[in-house]
């Protein structure tokens, strides 16, 4: 029976992370994984191909509608679907394929097929080639699939989820998204940038729920003026095909006839049949694996739980972090994730970031607070490249002027609130943000100005 110090099951940010600084920190470490590529939902059918297709959307809705803005006139410009789709395909086989030459660098044993814990220290490999194998420590990084909703019948090709709605064959002439939470958002986004009528039902009276409502309405509206039509307060009761096409059920509301739909409700964890039940490994009520947070380790000793298969936000970057400080931990090191510093980025143009704590959230508290404000339109390099719309909105602490909460919505969001989460990581206050240089002319000085506005002084504005 082959033995190991680690077994990781799952291969996803969470799991290959954590099997790779397992390795560096000399463990003789094994990952299982039951799909044939490695990098989970994130380098297959997640966060890689969404962002290939939202910027090569994006640069055909440049090269269609705005590139003569900028005195750069082309042709007929025409969409090759088959090719984008292509590309998208080989960006995410070329990453996934350096997984496995990481695992290869750094020894790492790769079993291909399901993962079953057997007891504490032993895992059952399934499928074509199964295999008992022993490990003094187990990591479950099993991730998460979409969740169902009543009523919706998913058949995997008119009525799908978000991996049905990364390879559609054609542009839906009307896409139905059900929910408008980021991935719904973005997926929506690829589509009605590609020519698609799209239409977000979402139950709640907001979109993207549970980041700050100030961004959010921006968002909305911003979205709205790009095509996208919301109907926010509709509770979807019912989707099926019917003919050609499908139709989609809402309470109290006529029903509405389309010829795709995008189920986008949430992310279950992956925690059933693993043998969690026979060990009696701890689950919240929603399936999530409850853990110590100081040690990741769960109920059962020697096992571990990391990633969107426990709470917390269901984010690559989180698992990625969490994935280290739980290998550090096995090793016998200290074993820490800020849980305040993980950043939000919803990849839609203007993508929209965010970092620590929303304004609700801080009125909820009854935590004092100062807010700075400043907007893209007076931010010299927003104009030169024809991006004014959003703004940049920065929480300080009303009396200590430590930064609480960085909530960005503009182009290059995504990438400006590293800064922030650097802020927040580091305890700094927006007094140090305001005083810290800025290359000119940048985005980020979108932050700086936001920083002196805390405190009533923008230059620019
Ligand atoms: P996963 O990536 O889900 O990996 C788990 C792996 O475990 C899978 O490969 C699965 O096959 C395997 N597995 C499950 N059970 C077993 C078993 N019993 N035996 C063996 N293998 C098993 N997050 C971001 O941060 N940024 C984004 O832009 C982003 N975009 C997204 C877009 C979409 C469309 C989706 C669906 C998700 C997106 N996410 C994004 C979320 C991100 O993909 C997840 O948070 C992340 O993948 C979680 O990592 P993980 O390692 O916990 O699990
Ligand atoms: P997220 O969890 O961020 O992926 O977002 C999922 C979104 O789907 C949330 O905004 C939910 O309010 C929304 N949602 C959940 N159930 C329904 C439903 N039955 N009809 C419409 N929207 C829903």
């Amino acid at each position: 029976m082959p033995e190991h110090d680690l077994v990781v099951i799952g291969a996803g940010p969470g799991g290959y992370v954590a099997a790779i600084r397992a390795a560096q920190l000399g463990m003789n470490v094994a990952c299982i994984e039951e799909a044939n590529a490695l990098g989970g939902t994130c380098l297959r059918i997640g966060c890689i191909p969404s962002k290939a297709l939202l910027e090569a959307s994006e640069l055909y809705k440049m090269a269609q509608h705005h590139l003569s803005e900028y005195g750069v006139t082309v042709g007929d410009v025409k969409l090759d679907l088959p090719a984008m789709m292509k590309r998208k395909d080989t960006v995410v086989t070329g990453l996934t394929n350096g997984i496995a030459g990481l695992f290869r660098k750094n020894k790492i044993t790769r079993y291909t097929g399901r993962g079953r814990i057997v007891a504490p220290g032993k895992v059952a490999v399934e499928g074509a080639q199964p295999v008992e194998i022993t490990a003094k420590k187990i990591i479950i990084a099993t991730g998460s699939r979409s969740a169902p909703l009543k009523g919706v019948e998913v058949d995997g090709t008119m009525i799908g989820t978000s991996t049905e709605a990364l390879s559609f064959p054609e542009v839906p002439k009307h896409l139905v998204v059900i929910g408008a939470g980021v991935i719904g958002l973005e997926l929506g986004c690829v589509w009605a940038r590609l020519g698609a009528k799209v239409t977000v039902l979402e139950y709640l009276d907001r979109i993207l729920p549970g980041m700050d409502t100030e961004i959010a309405t921006e968002a909305q509206k911003i979205l709205q003026k790009q095509g996208l039509e919301f109907r926010l307060g509709m509770r979807v009761t019912g989707a099926r095909v019917k003919g050609a096409g499908c139709v989609v059920e809402c309470d109290g509301q006529p029903p509405i006839e389309c010829d795709r739909v995008l189920l986008a409700v949430g992310r279950l964890p992956n925690t059933d049949d693993i043998g969690l039940e026979k060990l009696n490994v701890a689950r919240n009520q929603r399936g999530f694996i409850t853990i110590d947070p100081h040690s990741f380790e769960t109920s059962i000793p020697g096992i571990y739980a990391i990633g969107d298969c426990i709470p917390g936000p269901m984010l690559a970057h989180k698992a990625e972090e969490e994935g280290v400080a739980c290998a550090e931990g096995i090793a016998g090191k200290y074993c820490h994730v800020n849980y305040d510093a993980i950043p939000g980025v919803v990849y839609t143009d203007p993508e929209i970031a965010s970092v620590g704590k929303t304004e609700e959230q801080l009125k909820d508290s009854g935590i004092p607070y100062r807010k700075g404000l400043f907007p893209f339109i007076a931010n010299g390099r927003a104009k030169a490249i024809g991006r004014t719309e959003g703004r940049v909105k920065i929480l300080a602490h009303a009396e200590t002027d430590r930064v609480l909460g960085v909530h960005i919505i503009g182009a290059h969001a995504g990438d400006l609130i590293a800064e922030a989460v650097a802020a927040i990581e580091f305890g700094a206050s927006s007094e140090d943000i305001a005083r810290t240089s800025h290359a000119h002319p940048t985005l980020a000085e979108a932050i700086k100005e936001a920083a002196y506005a805390v405190d009533g002084r923008t230059i620019h504005m």
